[in-house]
């Protein structure tokens, strides 16, 4: 009884269904116009680069590739280090007797010893900042902006010049009087979008 039961069970569902039957059906076939457009529009091996319509050109990107970051000093030892990521822990600054951020990493290096650009940009600071003495700022072309303070007064850029990753910009000194028992040093700072970032994620060899 069961089994001559089957067929009909299924043609009723078939009649009480047809609506849903219908809209399936019609997706399975739109589904498969759909396949069928998309496998008739891989491109034709023999095509290569440039078509009359241009539909197939590949999009090549069109933004500069960024070199990679340079060490700011060559021979250098680390002071006192970036300490300002989230879990902000602190650094005592000899100079101020205090427990505070320290916003860069500070190069320990000989007097005169040259200062280079990190990477290729555009000098857009020249400035004697009282507390951080003569500063270099560079901001570069994925927006990126490197700070190099405690530098000697002869600073060899000018506002507006562009520069190229290791060009001097000026050399190590004691100008920064808020970190003058650091010794010779460069205080340098990264930043991005206002805010300071960690030099060591940009700067591979460091
Ligand atoms: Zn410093």
């Amino acid at each position: 009884m069961e089994k001559t039961k089957k067929p009909n069970s299924f043609a009723n569902f078939l009649k009480q269904n047809l609506a849903l039957v219908i809209i399936i059906a019609c997706a399975i076939a739109v589904c498969a116009i759909v396949m069928i457009i998309n496998g008739n529009k891989t491109v034709p091996t023999d095509v290569k680069g440039g078509t009359d319509t241009g539909i197939y050109d590949p999009i090549i990107p069109n933004q500069p590739q960024t070199k990679k970051y340079i060490a700011p000093v060559a021979g250098y030892t680390i002071g006192m280090d970036y300490s300002r990521d989230s879990e902000f822990v602190l650094v005592f600054k000899k100079t101020l007797n205090e427990y505070s951020v320290h916003n860069g990493i500070d190069f320990i290096a000989q007097a005169g010893a040259e200062v280079v650009a990190v990477n290729d940009g555009t000098v857009t600071a020249v400035n004697n900042n009282f507390g951080m003495g003569y500063c270099v700022e560079i901001t570069h072309e994925d927006g990126t902006i490197s700070r190099y303070c405690s530098l000697g007064e002869e600073v060899c850029v000018v506002l507006g010049q562009d520069v190229e990753a290791g060009d001097k910009i000026g050399t190590v000194s004691t100008t920064a009087s808020d970190e003058l028992l650091e010794g010779d040093h460069l205080h340098f700072e990264m930043l991005r979008d206002g805010e300071f970032i960690n030099p060591h994620s940009i700067i591979e060899e460091l």
